[in-house]
């Protein structure tokens, strides 16, 4: 019942957000004027927040097919250009205007107030500013309106983090789990323990800090001991240009109902039931530059509504579980790649690994998991604490850890490739 309460009062605050969101896309957006027109919809046909559900969703393959024409200003009002991959191989342009940087900085600012950071506090941005990303001008900003410090490492270089961080010791840290790991390795070679830097907090981005029961997963637990500080989780997108925050609680990234609706969809594109996963679809609320209805981000996680902590009453999402496309339906039960790895990375002996999937005759997927080591271990112990954990027993296979290395280290590829997709894309949803 509280939880009814809680949702119908988020409603009716989004509810005329979202009339004048539609309103400005049937006026302004070329692509989404077609649709509507497609589609028979006028923005004043919108009563409830349910009546979304009757619009099409717009996936990462519209935006870069009709890529300008999401482009809902005259250029002479863009003050900022972001780039994201697209999925033919071109980028995909994001175009900002003065209010879209302002709503930003706004979005942010709540954010890493959540995550309980105040003007007080000295923040390393491990994130890019420049090459055309948001992330780091969008924690930028969000710094300069809390008041804090911002101190603009980059993520490119982590000898220069390593060093700003003995220089100008900032007691927070942003950036991807992978980078913070690398830094605090740099420090403790050179003498200097992390546990002794001042961090006392770690924002992480791009990468999920959590299980899906909330607690520390494995890569979490990993920073928060290197470093003795708090990890706390973010998720966002250049496309969404909003984030879901950690509070300082830690229990699941808190939804900004004003400035973002989102809804879990189902395979079939029909709302799942509350609690449980599904791909997370979002309507991005106030956007001028380029404004998206239902966007589609390929991530599947689930909604949390049962009250936080720190007494905030928006709605948590989970940890990313995976993305879309790499799920795996083995025999009836759903997982993803990730719960894999978290289990084998707990494996004491296990030497680097890589998954494979293939279809099988029955429309469900066979996993084939191929694990270094160059010691003793027992597949079948292995793929029992896979089954374990994942109700799915997969075919465990052992070879030589340069073996792992050949297959997963990939010269242009930034991480190593551990998934190896075999199924007949055909047949996929
Ligand atoms: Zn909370």
């Amino acid at each position: 019942m509280a939880d009814d309460i809680v949702n119908s009062a988020i409603a009716s605050r989004q509810l005329p957000l979202l009339q004048r969101h539609l309103a400005y896309l049937q006026q302004f957006s070329p692509y989404y004027r077609r649709l509507f027109q497609q589609c028979g919809f006028t923005s004043a046909g919108l009563r409830s927040l349910a009546d979304l559900q009757q619009l099409p969703v717009t996936d990462k393959n519209d935006l870069s097919r009709f890529n300008r024409d999401f482009l809902a200003v005259g250029e002479e009002k863009v003050v900022d250009i972001c780039q994201t991959s697209g999925t033919t191989g071109d980028a995909v342009t994001v175009w900002q205007t003065e209010a879209d940087l302002q709503r930003l900085a706004k979005n942010e600012q709540l954010a890493f107030t959540a995550a309980g950071i105040k003007a007080t506090d000295r923040v390393l941005i491990g994130a890019a500013l420049d090459r055309v990303f948001m992330a780091g001008l969008a924690y930028f900003l969000g710094l300069r309106k809390i008041g804090a410090t911002a101190i603009r490492a980059g993520s490119g270089q982590p000898t220069l983090v390593a060093e700003l961080i003995r220089q100008q010791r900032p007691n927070v840290l942003v950036g991807v789990p992978s980078l913070l790991l690398m830094v605090a390795n740099q420090l403790q070679q050179r003498g200097e323990p992390p546990q002794t830097s001042g961090v006392e907090k770690i924002i992480c981005i791009g990468e999920p800090v959590r299980n899906e029961d909330l607690s520390l997963s494995p890569l979490g637990l990993a920073l928060s001991e290197t470093w003795e500080a708090q990890v706390l989780g973010t998720y966002a997108s250049t496309e969404m240009a909003t984030a879901f925050a950690d509070c300082s609680s830690g229990c699941g990234g808190h939804l900004l109902p004003d400035l973002m609706i989102v809804e879990i969809l189902d395979d079939a594109g029909e709302p799942v039931a509350v609690g449980d996963a599904g791909e997370v679809v979002v309507t991005p609320l106030g956007i001028e530059g380029t404004p998206l209805l239902r966007y589609r981000t390929g991530d599947i996680a689930r909604i949390h509504t049962d009250p936080c902590e720190c007494g905030r009453e928006t709605p948590r999402l989970g940890p990313i579980l995976g993305r879309r496309a790499q799920m795996l339906k083995c025999r009836g039960t759903t997982l993803f790649p990730a719960a894999v790895n978290g289990v084998l990375q707990q494996i004491t002996g296990v030497q680097g690994y890589y998954l494979e999937v293939h279809s099988e005759f029955d429309l469900s997927d066979r996993l084939r998991v191929v694990v270094g080591c160059d010691g003793d271990l027992s597949v079948t112990m292995v793929a029992e604490q896979i089954a374990a954990k994942t109700r799915v027993k997969p075919e465990v296979v052992l070879v030589s850890s340069a073996a792992i290395r050949e297959k997963t280290l990939q010269p242009e590829m930034r991480k190593p490739v551990t998934f190896f997709d075999y199924r007949d894309k055909d047949s996929l949803v």
